[in-house]
């Protein structure tokens, strides 16, 4: 079975010790046939092109967290204008293919919701600019996200080109509207969980089409490995459920979750 990532942090301490032989060799051995390593912070986002160079199934997502948007500073000035133009720099590399992870939580809080909103908007207008899907993080922060995306989804005659709206917590009814503005779900470990009701409705109910597979690892570790140290092998796990709740077959599942995610990073 061959499947992917499109969303993960290699660039973690985590991996310290074993991601040149994950990266380099046994991801691909076990079916993973690309890795999407997104950039959370400015330095993050470095290390992220960086792994992207270094490996060929890596590909990189570059973006400021809500958690990270301090580091723009006041808008306008130079210090934004600096981050801005290094992230610029960042997605002309060739291998990167996303802005993200961008987007709102408010679980955190790290800073006020109307200043993650204001540089949420100001990435998306990047991303527009650049043509770039984006990839979205959004943490009990779903109308908000919603909302931010549909009033910038036209600027300036620039439309955004979709994405995926990582580790997707939200309504069925929700879903649906992403899917209609061109957007697909992240689908990743939650789905294994008991208490994961509506994502299994909205796996069962959306189109096949609108989703993709994801880790956040090391993090969200599917059943029957929750709690340990997730990778993209431990993706065979989410496929799996999706193939089950869907009632299709496994090996046929993976197939078109492999072309969705292909289709959304452009690299059929
Ligand atoms: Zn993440």
């Amino acid at each position: 079975m061959r499947f992917c990532d499109t969303h993960a942090h290699y660039d973690d301490e985590a991996f310290d010790a074993d991601r040149t032989r994950l990266l380099g060799r046994d991801l691909r051995d076990e079916g993973v046939e690309f890795v999407v390593n997104m950039g959370a912070s400015l330095e993050g986002a470095e290390r992220s092109a960086e792994l992207a160079r270094r490996y060929e199934e890596v590909y990189a997502g570059c973006g400021i967290h809500p958690d990270e948007v301090g580091i723009f500073g006041e808008e306008g000035s130079s210090q934004a204008l600096s981050v801005m133009a290094r992230l610029h720099g960042l997605l002309e590399q060739p291998k990167v293919v996303c802005v993200g992870e961008i987007g709102l939580d408010y679980h955190w809080m790290v800073q006020p919701k109307e200043i993650q909103r204001k540089w949420f908007a100001a990435q998306l207008h990047l991303a527009a600019e650049l043509n770039l899907p984006i990839n979205v993080h959004s943490r009990e922060a779903a109308q908000d996200t919603f909302d931010v995306i549909v009033k910038h989804h036209t600027r300036a005659g620039k439309t955004l080109s979709g994405g995926i709206i990582h580790c997707y917590s939200g309504s069925v009814e929700m879903a649906r509207a992403y899917v209609k503005l061109g957007y697909h779900i992240g689908v990743g470990g939650v789905v294994t969980f008991k208490n994961a009701r509506v994502l299994k409705e909205v796996v069962q109910t959306l189109p096949l089409e609108s989703l993709v597979t994801e880790t956040d690892c090391p993090y969200m570790a599917p059943e029957p490995v929750r709690g340990t140290r997730n990778d993209s092998r431990n993706i065979r796990y989410v496929i799996a459920k999706i193939a089950a709740l869907r009632e299709m077959d496994e090996e046929a599942c993976a197939a078109a979750l492999l072309k969705n995610a292909k289709d959304v990073y452009r690299l059929a």
